[in-house]
């Protein structure tokens, strides 16, 4: 028999909760479908009639559906199960300073639409009013789809969960903002609300549920934009701490009289390596200059640095050789902290990874405790994958999945 994420989808048996074997349930389904009643019996070791029990509640949900009858050998044709990934939706949101992206993807994370991209208003009510409405057109068009079932929510800053407030959002301007209640009002959806390094780690972890190595070790996601935010998920689950923002290693310090961050400090991760700070240092300027000023300046994006690094603009290269070193720098106090079976790096540097990779591993091995910890595997995760979306997504779809880890 097929073992899934043995490591940590330990088979539930006699004296498991029900809820337990639920989610052992659903991410069988997920893994192996179509499968039958029958067959998920076997492969959980448990009676029929308790399959039964289970999965007339998931079809109750909607969270699985019943497909075509299958062929047995003999006796009566089984009725197949599958997650009910074609006609109930997410939407996921992605807020960015300048631009906020909206798209809707199945109760997999799989796109179901392209991506809507629309000027940020700063004015968080007008903003919750411009995103419903853009989900429920979004909706309207695809008339396919039955019922959406939640708006995940990424924002670049830190979020209280309980009341889905985004605590703090430097490059937003946003302190103590209630977000998510004036998503949930303007589109009657239950909406998530979470920082979008967090946000991103679930959702790899979530994606390589089928890989126990992966499964069952800690992974770490930085995301690295116009601020850096940082996930880490500790079994498949976020790190969160007590107050949410276990992780954030976008503020700790490379140095601790280094440049101005956006928190107030100063020499934070994110002032060495932010899109912001790269550009900076390509104009030989304060990241505070970096505001509206010459347009010429204002307009120039990080990925026209890339371009012109590549194309042997020495300038560009040495400050983007500059973010790479100092990547690897915090990389290491990232890796020694943690000892993560993978690290992921998204944002736009990730273009420039067959330039910057070489700079970043010498850099994490100038610092990291010990010679196997340098070879921590590190993937990039192209923009092409919009991994900020598939972590609002994740937001929403993972947590019925999510199986409290069965000792
Ligand atoms: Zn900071």
């Amino acid at each position: 028999m097929r073992r899934i994420n043995s490591a940590r989808f330990t088979v539930a048996t006699r004296g498991t909760s029900r809820e337990i074997n639920r989610s052992i349930l659903l991410n069988l389904v997920r893994a192996r479908q179509p499968i039958s009643r029958a067959d998920l019996a076997r492969a959980m070791g448990v009676r029929r009639g308790s399959i039964t029990l289970i999965v007339n509640d998931l079809l109750r949900e909607g969270l699985i559906v019943e497909g075509a009858s299958g062929q047995a050998a003999r006796g009566r044709k089984p009725t197949f199960l599958y997650i009910d990934s074609r006609r109930r939706a997410i939407a996921a949101v992605d807020i960015r300073p300048s631009q906020t992206f909206v798209m809707l993807t199945d109760k997999l994370g799989k796109p179901l639409t392209g991506v809507v991209g629309m000027p940020t208003e700063r004015d968080p009510r007008k903003l919750a009013r411009v995103v419903a409405r853009r989900i429920t057109a979004l909706l309207a068009e695809h008339s396919e789809i039955e019922a959406c079932d939640g708006i995940g929510v990424v924002v670049p800053g830190m979020v209280e969960r309980s009341s889905m407030t985004v605590l703090h959002a430097p490059t937003l301007g946003w302190r103590n903002i209630s977000l998510g209640a004036p998503i949930a009002a303007a589109s009657g959806l239950p909406v998530v609300v979470e920082s979008a390094g967090r946000a991103c780690a679930l959702a790899q972890a979530w994606a390589m549920r089928d890989d126990a190595a992966i499964a069952s070790g800690d992974i770490v996601y930085v995301s690295v934009s116009d601020g850096v935010g940082v996930g880490v998920t500790v079994h498949g689950e976020l790190l969160r701490g007590r107050h949410n923002i276990a992780g954030e290693f976008g503020h700790v310090p490379l140095s601790i009289d280094g440049p101005r961050c956006s928190c107030g400090a100063n020499g934070c991760w994110e002032a060495y390596i932010s899109n912001r700070a790269t550009l900076a240092r390509y104009f030989g300027q304060p990241m505070e200059a970096l505001g509206p000023r010459r347009t010429d300046q204002r307009e120039f994006t990080i990925n026209d640095l890339l371009a012109r690094a590549r194309a042997g603009d020495q300038k560009a290269a040495a400050a983007l050789q500059a973010t790479a070193r100092y990547l690897g720098l915090g990389l290491a106090s990232v890796v020694n902290a943690l000892d993560p079976v993978r690290v992921y790096i998204g944002g736009e540097i990730t273009a420039a990874w067959d330039l910057i990779e070489p700079t970043v591993r010498a850099a994490l091995a100038e610092r990291a405790l010990m010679p196997a910890v340098a070879e921590t595997d590190i993937r990039p995760v192209p923009t092409s994958e919009y991994p900020r979306l598939q972590g609002a997504a994740a937001l929403v779809a993972a947590p019925p999945f999510a199986a409290p880890v069965v000792a």
